[in-house]
């Protein structure tokens, strides 16, 4: 058996080997610009990290938009929290769930009436973070062109952080990101008939 002291010093050897390979990639990684973030998959926690990167640009000053597609039933935490903010600029489509609705005409009016608000936004170089909420839908059931919406994505100022959350994101979305993540649902406490809960859902 190894004593105390000898695991010590492993362990000690351990983390100088990987303090020095993480201050290489630190060192190597010296590019600044800003971002797309693609938050996709099944999993719980697109839109809520969204709003953590929302929490943080304003904790650092910055100039931020929020755009949410899709207009849930309950009137959202991160709408009251944000909506008002001096360094938020919030809107929320003026329809409900595509499938509440169940009218795909005013559901596009709708769509392309919000795009316009974020079309604005995506040429504008005071506005430091996006927030694409629940977009990825609207290229999916093709209510927005989604060749304009790549175009406009990448022509936006240098320095602008754009964060688009929904499941399914499409190949050509994924492929101008910086960053994608995939969530992947393992459980969900609504699968095992419990309501959905303030703060934690909505
Ligand atoms: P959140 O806003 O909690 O981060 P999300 O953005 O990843 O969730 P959405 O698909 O936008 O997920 O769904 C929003 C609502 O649906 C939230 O109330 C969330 O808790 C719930 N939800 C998310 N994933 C699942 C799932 N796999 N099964 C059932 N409900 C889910
Ligand atoms: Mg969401």
């Amino acid at each position: 058996m190894a004593t105390s002291d000898e695991r010590k010093a492993r362990h000690k050897k351990a983390m100088q080997r990987k303090k020095e390979h993480i201050d290489n990639r630190i060192q190597q990684a010296t590019i600044d610009k800003g971002l797309i973030v693609v938050l996709t998959g099944n999993g719980k926690g697109k839109s809520s990290s969204a709003f953590g990167m929302l929490a943080r640009s304003l904790g650092h000053g910055l100039n931020c938009a929020v755009i949410q597609f899709i207009k849930g039933v309950w009137e959202t935490g991160e709408h009251l929290m944000f909506k008002d903010h001096p360094r938020v600029e919030f809107h929320v489509m003026a329809t409900g769930f595509t499938w509440e609705t169940q009218d795909r005409d005013k559901d596009i009016a709708a769509a392309k009436a919000t795009w316009a608000e974020a079309k604005r936004l995506l040429q504008d170089d005071s506005v430091d973070l996006i927030i694409l909420d629940e977009l990825t839908y609207m290229l999916t059931y093709g209510y927005l062109d989604k060749q304009e919406v790549i175009e406009c994505l990448q022509n936006r100022p240098a320095m602008q952080h754009v964060v688009i959350t929904g499941r399914n994101a499409s190949p050509e979305l994924i492929e101008i990101a910086d960053t994608v993540a995939e969530l992947e649902s393992v459980k969900h406490a609504f699968d095992q008939g419990i309501k959905v809960q303030k703060g934690v859902d909505y």
